[in-house]
């Protein structure tokens, strides 16, 4: 049988249905299932044209599969059938609407065209057949506009300048206030510059027009906006088969007043909260909603014009929120009093909303807490964790307008009127606002580079709100106030506003102030603290067989963090212990700075000895401070690790400090030979050269003295009723004896302190598998270890070679010649470094079977890393303070995806346990059988 390329739906029932988003794209299947029983709603019959065959349309050089035009043929004489109308009819013509639509919904980024199937005879039949004369020019003009546009790249602006035109001459305002005479007048003056620009007449032959519509949607997948949009996105190409196209009947909000179109959100997608909300017009179609030409009017004014109508949507959100069980996104039209559903969704929301929703739909148990937490996206908590403004502050700010508020979050910048200034200004290093009249898909990089967005027009669900949402940039739209006056000034109230000048938006509220006010990092939520909560028992229960080792207990999470100030704020978002301590953070503290520099300048051991006497007490009041953040969690305190360059004065008065502080030490060098000595620490090539270890084997006596910091803190914490866990962790190790010969110092340290203290404390030493002949010689090193933790920075630098300060240059280049997907230094390389990795948990464990390993570079806070780190069986990852509560979340869905991928085996289960469960009750054999 030839392959199926057109799928029908209506007359209550369809060929596809959701579980073929691949295949129909998320609106083919969405209308599908909306179609069929047993949801059953009203949906125009049409049909769907799958993704394989865009596929094929750029397999075979931008030409369709052989068999698409008779499968085309046959349906669209079943869509004619079911209307009992033809396409093209002169008397009373069948007109479709013809979308686009990806298994990933892509918002605004691909064309759709309305009122198909209209011509010069057929305008004339359809007002007859309609006694709607108006009715049908407005079809009509709104179709050679969008077919102009869309499917032959007409300027959109040359339509739009014909039409101010006759709305100017006949002193209207509003496109709907246009007579018959007038719309007869843009449908001619839109031929004649039709013909004018494509040097042939607007197209007459329905059929010629639907084939070049349908060619215009799989020509958009292909479109600038679309691969932005799939960039921006981290869509890979290729990943998706591409857009499918449904060609559907027409039905008509703008046949008047009792006629309209709207979208609706079953909850709302900024809060989250559990409130029907959502927008509308009457007398219009589809695009006049989201474009923000007109302001729409609220879902709750439907409720008092149209009791009849807005109950029904009622029910029907209802019956798709029970069905989905997600939040959704839903598009109406009513024609003449009749409500027809367009589309449903799982709607965009905030991360607010992402996380309410979920813990809602939890205990209203339309959910499991598992779907919840796959539900909620590791950008979404990102998001919450987006500044507010300061309230002080805030309370001084001048409002002096509002306006929708469409994405929260405060932002505050200087402002700017178009996408390529919000871009250069960024670039330049400047944080703007973007102001415009509404935003277009044009906008997309300009919206990107802006701190938030704020429109003069447009809704809720305008793009610049749908956008911004889901980028997690605040945004107020629809701020009426806001006049345009030129290129580069507004005005509010008849106080003008230049480009540069600064403003601040709040988009959880829609607030606009004038100047500049300060903003507040997050605090978690009440239902971000209950949902973390349910991602940590998913962490905390799961557990790993690995191939080599003992069976592999929770998964951990913990943060990066130098200071207490870090370590106190990490605990706050959940961290269960530091990951990774840099102790040089500590000697660059101003207070310490001198004094170390001091020691670096000592030419003998008993000199640098005496110098090292004096940071002991300061290291070890910084340990003692982290230890108490921590409450008896674990710390891993790196002992020096960079180049000593890198600590040298800068300028004649630090050298001199650097004086003084030798004298006292009973040490004479005059300030020339001080810097001569300093001169010398210059290395050609630092990041390789005398650093980490390398500096503990040269000079044992600076890991001694943090050795001491390290024990006399713990000693400290411990008789002040303090648990503490310390952990020494030397860096830079890529020989085994390195790490033996240091770890022999550092327990003579030990031993010796707790013998003098008369106290007992447990401190393990471990090291960083930065090196990748640490991770060769791993089953040697880890004889001197306690554990490991992967310094992926260096590792990704010494694996591929790339110096992290220059890979900037040519890492682009690489990207567009396809010879890398990510950054190597944002998502882990698995094919590399992540072999390494796992080569170097095997051997180690091959040798002690429970060994404990885990990460603290960048990548322990992506989530594509977190789930590579669960898979090659690391205990734990650590990433900086703020992105801790996003790897909680990354952590848990590793888990959980890594349990679905094994479920085919759990298949063989007992049928017996299966059916017990009552989610499975629900969900009859259909699922397995369908493959
Ligand atoms: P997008 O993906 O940009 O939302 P859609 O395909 O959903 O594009 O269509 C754009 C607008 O046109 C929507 O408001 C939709 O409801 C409306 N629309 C699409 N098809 C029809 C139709 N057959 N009858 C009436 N309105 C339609
Ligand atoms: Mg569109
Ligand atoms: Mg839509």
């Amino acid at each position: 049988m030839a392959t199926k390329y057109v799928y029908f739906f209506g007359n209550g029932d369809a060929d596809g249905d959701e579980s073929m988003r691949a295949e129909l794209g998320g609106k083919g299947a969405n209308l599908a299932q909306m179609a069929k029983a047993p949801l059953s709603l009203p949906v125009p019959p049409g049909f769907t044209i799958t993704t394989d065959v865009c596929q094929e349309y750029y397999k075979l050089g931008r030409k369709y599969p052989a068999d698409l035009e008779a499968q085309v043929d046959k349906f669209l004489a079943k869509l004619e059938k079911a209307m009992g109308k033809k396409l093209g009819d002169e008397n009373d013509p069948l007109l479709v609407s013809v979308r686009s639509g990806a298994a990933i919904s892509m918002p605004g980024m691909m064309d759709t065209i309305l009122n198909l199937g209209l011509n010069d005879k057929a305008v004339e039949g359809l007002a007859k057949k309609t006694g709607n004369e108006k009715f049908a020019y407005d079809a009509y003009r709104r179709f050679i506009q969008m077919y102009g546009d869309v499917a032959m790249g007409v300027d959109h602006d040359k339509f739009e300048a014909i039409l101010e035109s006759v709305k100017n001459k006949a002193g209207v305002k509003s496109d709907q206030e246009l007579s018959v005479e007038n719309l007869k007048e843009v449908v001619a003056k839109y031929k004649e510059m039709y013909k004018k620009e494509k040097g042939e007449a607007f197209p007459q032959d329905a059929k010629k027009q639907m084939w070049g519509a349908i060619g215009a949607v799989f020509g958009s997948w292909m479109n600038e906006r679309a691969i932005k949009y799939r960039q921006l996105n981290n869509i890979k190409e290729g990943t998706l088969k591409g857009t499918a196209v449904t060609v559907m009947a027409m039905v008509f909000g703008n046949k008047g007043d009792t006629s309209g179109t709207g979208v609706c959100f079953s909850r709302d997608p900024s809060t989250g909260e559990n409130v029907f909300m959502g927008e509308y017009l009457m007398n219009a179609q589809g695009e006049d909603v989201v474009a923000g030409i007109r302001t729409p009017q609220k879902l709750s004014e439907l409720e008092k014009t149209n009791k009849k109508i807005y109950d029904e949507l009622c029910k029907i959100r209802a019956r798709l929120e029970k069905h989905y069980k997600d939040m959704q996104d839903m598009e109406f039209t009513v024609e003449e009093g009749k409500l027809y559903m367009l589309q449903c969704r799982n709607g965009k929301r905030t991360g607010a909303a992402a996380v309410k929703i979920a813990v809602d739909m939890v205990a209203e148990k339309l959910i499991t807490k598992d779907m919840a937490i796959n539900r909620v996206e590791p950008q979404h908590v990102d998001q919450l964790l987006h500044p507010t403004f300061n309230k002080a502050e805030l309370a001084k700010g001048i409002k002096i307008a509002s306006g929708l508020n469409a994405s929260p979050g405060a932002a505050c910048g200087q402002i700017v009127f178009t996408a390529a200034a919000a871009e250069e200004w960024a670039k330049a290093g400047k944080k703007v606002l973007l102001v415009r009249k509404e935003t277009s898909p044009d906008d997309i990089a300009g919206m990107v580079a802006a701190e938030g967005i704020l429109t003069a027009t447009g809704g809720r669900t305008s793009h610049a709100a749908v956008v911004a949402r889901g980028m997690g940039t605040p945004c107020v739209c629809g701020v009426e106030a806001i006049k345009i006056l030129d290129a580069k000034t507004i005005s509010v109230d008849g106080k003008k506003y230049k480009e540069g000048d600064f403003l601040s938006i709040d988009g959880s509220t829609g607030a606009v102030y004038a100047g500049q006010i300060a903003t507040e990092d997050a605090k978690l939520s009440k239902e971000l603290d209950t949902f973390l909560g349910w991602c940590d028992e998913v962490r905390n229960n799961s557990v790993r067989t690995p191939a080599v080792g003992a069976k592999i207990k929770g998964f951990g999470v913990r943060a990066n963090g130098d200071q207490p100030v870090d370590a106190e704020n990490a605990f706050k978002f959940g961290a269960e212990g530091i990951g990774l301590c840099r102790t040089e953070h500590m000697f660059f503290d101003p207070a310490k700075l001198p004094y170390f520099q001091a020691m670096i300048a000592c030419d003998t051991k008993e000199m640098r000895e005496k110098a090292l006497k004096d940071i002991l007490p300061l290291q070890k009041k910084d340990f003692v401070g982290i230890f108490k953040a921590m409450k008896g969690q674990p710390v891993i305190i790196r002992f020096l690790d960079p180049p000593l360059h890198e600590f040298t004065p800068k300028d004649k008065a630090s050298i001199n400090e650097v004086v003084k502080i030798l004298k006292a030490q009973g040490v004479k060098m005059d300030a020339a030979t001080l810097e001569a000595r300093f001169n010398t620490l210059h290395e050609s090539n630092p990041m390789m050269g005398h650093r980490g270890c390398r500096l503990a084997i040269t000079y044992p006596e600076i890991s001694m003295m943090q050795t001491e910091a390290v024990v006399l803190a713990a000693i400290e914490c411990q008789k002040a009723g303090i648990k503490c866990q310390p952990n020494i962790m030397i860096p830079i190790v890529g020989e085994p004896r390195e790490l033996a010969t240091i770890r022999s110092e550092c327990e003579s340290v030990i031993a010796r302190v707790q013998k003098e203290k008369g106290v007992k404390v447990n401190v393990t030493i471990g090291t960083m598998i930065e090196i990748p002949r640490a991770a060769i010689l791993s089953d040697e090193v880890v004889k001197s270890a306690d554990f490991y933790s992967f310094g992926t920075n260096d590792l990704t630098q010494m694996t591929f070679g790339y110096s992290r300060d220059d890979a900037g240059k040519f890492l682009d280049a690489y990207y567009t010649r396809n010879i890398l997907d990510d950054d190597p230094f944002k998502t882990l390389d698995k094919n590399g470094v992540g072999e390494l990795i796992k080569m170097a948990v095997n051997k180690a464990r091959s040798v002690k079977a429970d060994f404990h390993c885990g990460i603290c570079g960048e990548h322990g806070g992506d989530p594509e890393s977190i789930k590579f780190c669960y898979e090659a069986g690391l205990n734990y990852v650590s990433c900086s303070p703020f992105r801790v509560p996003i790897a909680r979340l990354a952590a848990a869905q590793a888990v959980l995806a890594s349990k679905a991928a094994t479920k085919p085996a759990a298949k063989k289960a007992p049928a017996k346990k299966a059916a017990a469960k009552p989610a499975a009750k629900k969900a009859p054999a259909k699922k397995t059988t369908k493959k």
